[in-house]
């Protein structure tokens, strides 16, 4: 069993957070918006804002190994609604949604409860929707060296619900298809097809 290995991607932030700096700073960011933190149930607002902040950025390692295709399976595999949780990287909000991702196998495999671990190694990072949907893509074609790949990813952004034109409900839908799934209507037609069920 071959090990590919993959690089993890430079834009996560590899360092451990330096957590009591950044419960200071949360208090001096609440404070400068007039939120002072002295009530019993803010005392310790700061802290789980930083807590849950660093929770958002650090995805949990995961052992990308993948597997030779000896049952030669060449029909579409597809992963659908898999949790997208990430920040976006403008306004710091979170937005959330799914991801659906489909492959065309070549000579290797994937196990396909990585396909989650690969969408949440690049979601726990300040993320635009439209680059994590092309870097999951990309990293899919990069390890495997499948005939096809596509990612669709449905999401609500905080920023658009919360704020701005409040567009509560608002979904955002981005796809990045590669290899067959761009070029051969048939394949590109099978994979949004499963979309729709
Ligand atoms: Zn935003």
């Amino acid at each position: 069993m071959e090990n590919l290995l993959v690089a993890v991607p430079d834009t996560i932030p590899g360092a451990a957070p330096d957590e009591d700096a950044a419960v200071e700073h949360a208090r001096s960011f609440l404070h400068a918006l007039g939120v002072p933190c002295d009530s019993p149930g803010t005392v310790d607002t700061p802290r789980r804002m930083a807590e849950a902040y660093a929770a958002l950025l650090s995805a949990p390692e995961f052992d990308p190994t993948t597997f030779p295709n000896d049952e030669c399976y060449d029909e579409l595999v597809i992963v659908k609604d898999i949790p997208v949780r990430s920040v976006c990287e403008h306004h710091f909000l979170p937005f959330t949604g799914v991801a659906h991702v489909g492959y065309l196998p070549g000579d290797r495999i994937l196990g396909l409860s990585k396909f989650a671990r690969v969408v949440e190694m690049f979601a726990r990072q300040p993320q635009v929707q439209e680059r994590l949907t092309v870097q999951i893509a990309d990293w899919l074609v990069e390890s495997l060296a499948p005939r096809g790949v596509g990612v669709v990813i449905e999401a609500e952004h905080l920023c658009m619900t919360l704020r701005g034109v409040q567009a509560a409900g608002t979904s955002t839908s981005t796809s990045a298809l590669r290899g067959l799934l761009r070029e051969r209507p048939q394949s590109r037609a099978e994979f949004l097809a499963v979309l729709q069920r």
